[in-house]
C-alpha cells in the first residue's frame, strides 16, 4: 500500500526514485510526489494527482530536477481525499524539512491541536503534515535530526515507515519504521531505501530489512542505523536471490497473466523445496516432532486471499490431522477474546508478509504465549520476522493487486503442513500418505493443462460480459474455492458477485437469482456433487443460466446446465489447486473486456499495511 523510495549518492536522484516508484505502482496509489535537495540544500518538491505518468510529464523524467539526493511516495489515501494538496512530500513552513509516509499516524488529532497550540499552521488534510511538523518541532528544540526523528517516535502511535530531509543536512536521509514496510540498500554508488525490493533491486542485491523504530542515515558514504537512544547498532545484509526480471513483465499484457501462467511453477518450486521423493521435510519451521503432536487446535488467520487459503486448509487439516481448526478473519480476531488453550497452533497467512491485520493478530497471539506459525511469501517482512517459525512460500514477486501464485504457493504450504500432522498423528495410513505425496508431485503438470485449455474459459467470458451479478455455489473445498473465485471476480472485473455455500442459497439468497442470472457451480467433492446439483437445479428452476467447473471424474452433471468446463482430476483435498485457475483466468478475461486496469484495480491495494 502506498510507495517510498529514498536514493542519495552519486548520481542525480529524481530518475532513480521515480524509476523506483515505478516498480512500486503495483502496491496501488491515487497520487505521487519527489523531493530533490539541489546544490546548497534547496529541497524541490513536485507533486501530483494520479498515476506517476503525470509526475514524470512534469518533471521530464526527473531531469529537470536537479540533486544527488532525493525522495519519492506514491499515495493511497487514508486521510484527506486523494488530490495534488492532500499528496506527499509534506514539508514545514520554510521547506527546510520535508518528509514522505506510508501508513497512519493514530493520534493525528491530538498532536495537531498541540501543534496548532504552538503556532504551527496546516495546509492540508493528511496525517503527514502533522508527522512531518511533529518533526519540525522536535529538530527546532533539540537541534538535532536522530533525536528529532526518535523523539517523533516516541510521540506518534500508529504506523510509519517516514523519510525525511532536513535542509540542514544535504545529501542525508533520515527514516524510521513501525509496522510499515521500509527496506534499504547500499552500493558503491549511493544508498537506497524502499517500500519494497523491486525499486531497487536493479541497483543492489544486498538489502537491510528494518525493524520496528530503527532509525536509518542513509548518505553517499553508506547506511548507519540506530535504536531510539541514538546508539549505532549493527545490521546484516540479506542478499537478494531472485533477479529484477521476476519483477518485470517480460512480454506479457499484464502482470496478472503472467504470474497464473507461473503457477505451474510456483506450486514445483514450493513442493520441491519442501518434498524431495518420497520425504517431506519441514525442518526449516523449527517446530519439533513432539510439539507437533501436543497441539489440540489450530487456528488460522489472514485477509482477502489469504484467509480463503484458511478456508481450503480448514477442510484439509480437518480431514487428513483430525484436528480442530478454526479460521479467523485477521481484523476480526486481533480485537477478539479468543478463548486459548496455549496448546494451539496460530497459522498466519500472508503473501507481502506485511497485512497490518495479520500481523497484529500475530502479535496478540503472541502476547497470550501461543505459537504462531508463518506462511509469508516475502523474505524478511515484518510477519515472517516475529512468528514463531516461518514457512516461505516460493512464489517469487507478485506484482499484480489481486494474488494469484501467491494463492497457489500458500495452499501448497498448507497442504504440506496438514499432512506433516496427519503422518505424526498418525491419522493416515502410510500407503495414502504416498499417494497424496506423488498427488503433489503431479499438480504442476495439471496446472499446465487447465492452463492449455484457457481459451475455453477466454471465449465464455465474452459471452458473460455483461453480466452483473454473478454467484458461485459449492459444498466443502468447492466451497472456499467459491470464495476466493468471487473475489477475484470483483477485485478486478467489478462485477457484483456472491460466493454461497451451495446448500445455504435457499435460506434467502435465491431470492436474487432471476432470468439469465449466471451460478457458476463447483463440482470436485465427489461425495457432495449430487447435492450441489440439487442446488445448482433449484437455481435453474428459478431462471439461472448455469455453468459448472467439474473434475474430469464427476458424472451425473445433467445436460440441460448451460456449460461444463472440465478440470484434471486430482485428490479431493487439493482440488482447489486446479479449479481456482481456470476461476483465476475467467476474472482476467472478464476484466481486460471490461477495459479495466487489470493490474491495479480501483480502490485497492497489494499490500495492505494500514487498518
Ligand atoms: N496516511 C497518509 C495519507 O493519507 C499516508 C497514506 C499512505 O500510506 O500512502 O497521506
Amino acid at each position: 500500500m502506498c510507495g517510498i523510495v529514498g536514493y542519495t549518492g552519486g548520481r542525480q536522484a529524481a530518475p532513480i526514485v521515480l524509476d523506483g516508484l515505478t516498480k512500486l505502482e503495483y502496491r496501488g496509489y491515487d497520487s505521487a510526489g519527489v523531493a530533490i535537495s539541489g546544490d546548497g540544500g534547496d529541497i524541490d518538491i513536485v507533486k501530483a494527482k494520479g498515476k506517476l505518468k503525470v509526475l514524470c510529464d512534469l518533471t521530464d523524467g526527473g531531469k529537470k530536477l536537479n540533486g544527488l539526493c532525493g525522495i519519492g511516495h506514491t499515495r493511497w489515501a487514508t486521510h484527506g481525499e486523494p488530490s495534488q494538496n492532500n499528496a506527499h512530500p509534506h514539508c514545514n513552513d520554510d521547506k527546510t524539512i520535508v518528509a514522505v509516509h506510508n501508513g497512519i499516524i493514530e493520534n493525528y488529532t491530538q498532536l495537531k491541536a498541540k501543534l496548532i497550540r504552538r503556532g504551527y499552521t496546516f495546509y492540508s488534510e493528511t496525517d503527514t503534515e502533522v508527522a512531518t511538523k511533529l518533526v519540525d518541532y522536535y529538530y527546532r528544540k533539540y537541534n538535532e535530526p536522530l533525536k528529532a526523528i526518535s523523539e517523533f517516535a516516541l510521540h506518534v502511535r500508529g504506523s510509519y515507515a517516514l523519510a525525511v530531509l532536513f535542509k540542514d543536512f544535504p545529501g542525508e536521509i533520515f527514516a524510521i519504521r513501525k509496522d510499515s514496510p521500509m527496506v534499504i540498500g547500499y552500493t558503491d554508488g549511493g544508498a537506497f531505501l524502499a517500500s519494497d525490493v523491486p525499486a531497487i533491486l536493479k541497483y543492489t542485491r544486498n538489502i537491510y530489512y528494518t525493524d520496528n523504530h530503527e532509525i536509518v542515515l542513509l548518505s553517499k558514504e553508506g547506511v548507519a542505523f540506530y535504536n531510539l537512544d541514538r546508539e549505532e547498532i549493527s545490521k546484516s545484509a540479506t542478499v537478494i536471490s531472485w533477479d529484477a526480471e521476476a519483477a518485470e513483465k517480460g512480454g506479457w499484457e499484464h502482470f496478472m497473466l503472467k504470474e497464473i501462467h507461473e503457477q505451474p511453477d510456483v506450486v514445483a518450486n514450493t513442493v520441491n523445496y519442501f518434498l524431495h521423493g518420497d520425504n517431506l521435510d519441514l525442518s526449516e519451521l523449527h517446530l519439533s516432532d513432539d510439539y507437533l503432536k501436543e497441539i489440540d487446535r489450530i487456528v488460522i488467520t489472514g485477509c482477502g486471499s489469504a484467509y480463503h487459503v484458511g478456508v481450503v486448509a480448514q477442510y484439509v487439516f480437518e480431514d487428513l490431522a483430525r484436528l480442530p481448526v478454526t479460521v479467523e478473519i485477521a481484523s476480526e480476531f486481533r480485537y477478539r477474546n479468543p478463548v486459548l488453550t496455549g496448546r494451539e497452533l496460530v497459522i498466519v497467512i500472508s503473501q507481502s508478509g506485511e497485512t497490518a491485520d495479520s500481523l497484529a493478530a500475530l502479535r496478540e497471539m503472541k502476547a497470550r504465549g501461543v505459537k504462531t506459525l508463518a506462511v509469508v511469501n516475502v523474505l524478511g517482512s515484518s510477519i515472517a520476522r516475529e512468528a514463531d517459525s516461518v514457512l516461505y512460500t516460493k512464489a517469487g514477486p507478485e506484482i499484480s493487486v489481486a494474488t494469484t501464485k501467491a494463492y497457489s504457493s500458500q495452499l501448497i504450504a498448507m497442504y504440506l503442513v496438514a499432512l506433516k500432522l496427519a503422518k505424526l498423528r498418525g491419522t493416515i495410513s502410510e500407503e495414502y500418505f504416498s499417494t497424496l505425496k506423488k498427488e503433489l508431485t503431479l499438480l504442476p503438470e495439471k496446472i499446465k493443462t487447465v492452463l492449455e485449455n484457457k481459451s475455453v474459459i477466454q471465449k465464455f467470458a465474452s459471452e458473460m460480459v455483461d453480466k452483473e451479478d454473478v454467484f458461485f455455489i459449492g459444498r466443502g473445498i468447492d466451497y472456499a474455492t467459491c470464495i476466493e473465485s468471487s473475489l477475484k471476480l470483483k477485485e478486478i472485473s467489478y462485477i457484483h458477485s456472491e460466493a454461497y455455500a451451495a446448500g445455504e442459497l435457499k435460506h434467502g439468497t435465491i431470492s436474487l437469482i432471476e432470468n439469465g442470472t449466471l451460478v457458476f457451480g463447483i463440482l470436485t467433492q465427489k461425495a457432495l456433487v449430487e447435492k450441489t446439483v440439487s442446488n445448482l437445479v433449484e437455481t435453474a428452476s428459478r431462471g439461472a443460466y448455469i455453468a459448472v467447473l467439474a473434475d474430469e471424474n464427476v458424472d451425473g452433471i445433467p445436460v440441460k446446465f448451460d456449460k461444463v468446463f472440465r478440470i484434471p482430476h486430482t485428490d479431493g483435498h487439493f482440488s482447489a489447486s486446479l479449479a481456482v485457475i481456470s476461476m483465476q483466468l475467467f476474472s482476467y478475461y472478464l476484466s481486460v473486456l471490461r477495459g479495466n486496469d487489470v493490474d491495479k484495480p480501483r480502490n485497492l491495494a497489494k499490500s495492505v499495511t494500514v487498518e
